[in-house]
């Protein structure tokens, strides 16, 4: 094979493989809020509980063969399942071609699949939970391990400016307003998103997240004519959203933008 032919032969397989875990990931989103055992039982139907056998449980694939049906009693099954099967594979392909076979690419799969997960969970229940968010700011400091970049310094500082810079903001929004504006659970994750990718990343997120968290805001409320001031849209998925950013683009964005107004 030539090394085109290849590039496309793993890219496949780092697909493949993605909407596996994906597959996992669905069921993680599903039950840890329900404090439900993500190991056992296996996957069954969320409308009729009806086990689904396994070879009705190919990540995407099963969901095009069935109509997006439940085999057993015809209940409609959301589409969110085979889009994060397919957004796990497009990661894992995207990692693949910016790492290659690595330790970083180890690293950034297992870091953006705790994200989808986070991220998910945010939107259906506007809570982070903090089983994954506490225990994700240890493993992450294991940056220095993986990323030829980072130290252990550099993950401590992520992890204190990524949790000091939204608790900061909390506390002030708290005393002018009296009330709570920012979730705790946000400025952990943040923290987390410190332990890999350090103060240089914390500052990124943060940029990157609030810019399209309020640009997202702004249209909701636009298009859905909302005015009410307490309508409020979950801040993980942006955070994460700026996090995968920086992995991608991070250092080439910090340095056109500081390239462009130093000029
Ligand atoms: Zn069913």
């Amino acid at each position: 094979m030539t090394m085109a032919e290849n590039r496309i032969f793993y890219g496949f397989f780092a697909f493949i493989f993605g909407t596996c875990i994906g597959s996992f990931l669905n069921v993680c989103i599903y039950r840890i809020p329900e404090n439900r055992s993500i190991i056992s039982p296996g996957s069954s139907c969320p409308d009729c509980h009806g086990s689904i056998p396994f070879y009705l449980n190919i990540p995407i694939l099963s969901y095009v063969c069935l109509w997006g049906r439940c085999k057993f009693c015809n209940h409609s099954i959301s589409i969110r399942y085979p889009f994060v099967e397919a957004l796990t594979g497009a990661f894992a392909v995207l990692l693949f071609f910016k790492f290659a076979l690595t330790f970083a690419l180890i690293y950034w799969f297992f870091f953006i699949c705790v994200l989808i997960i986070i991220s998910f969970i945010d939107i259906d229940h506007q809570i982070i939970p903090d089983c994954i968010s506490i225990p994700g700011i240890f493993a992450f400091t294991s940056s220095f391990y993986f990323l030829p970049e980072m130290t252990v310094m550099q993950s401590f500082m992520g992890i204190l400016s990524g949790g000091g810079i939204l608790y900061a903001v909390a506390a002030f929004y708290y005393l002018v307003k009296k009330q709570e504006g920012m979730g705790g659970g946000d400025i952990k994750l943040l923290a987390m998103i410190g332990a890999a990718t350090g103060i240089k990343g914390v500052f990124f997120t943060v940029f990157a997240g609030s810019l399209l968290g309020t640009v997202a805001g702004i249209s909701t409320m636009f298009y859905m004519r909302i005015s009410d001031t307490k309508f409020r849209i979950p801040f993980g998925p942006f955070l994460s959203i700026g996090a995968i950013l920086y992995i991608f683009f991070g250092d080439g964005l910090i340095q056109w933008y500081f390239g462009t107004i130093s000029r």
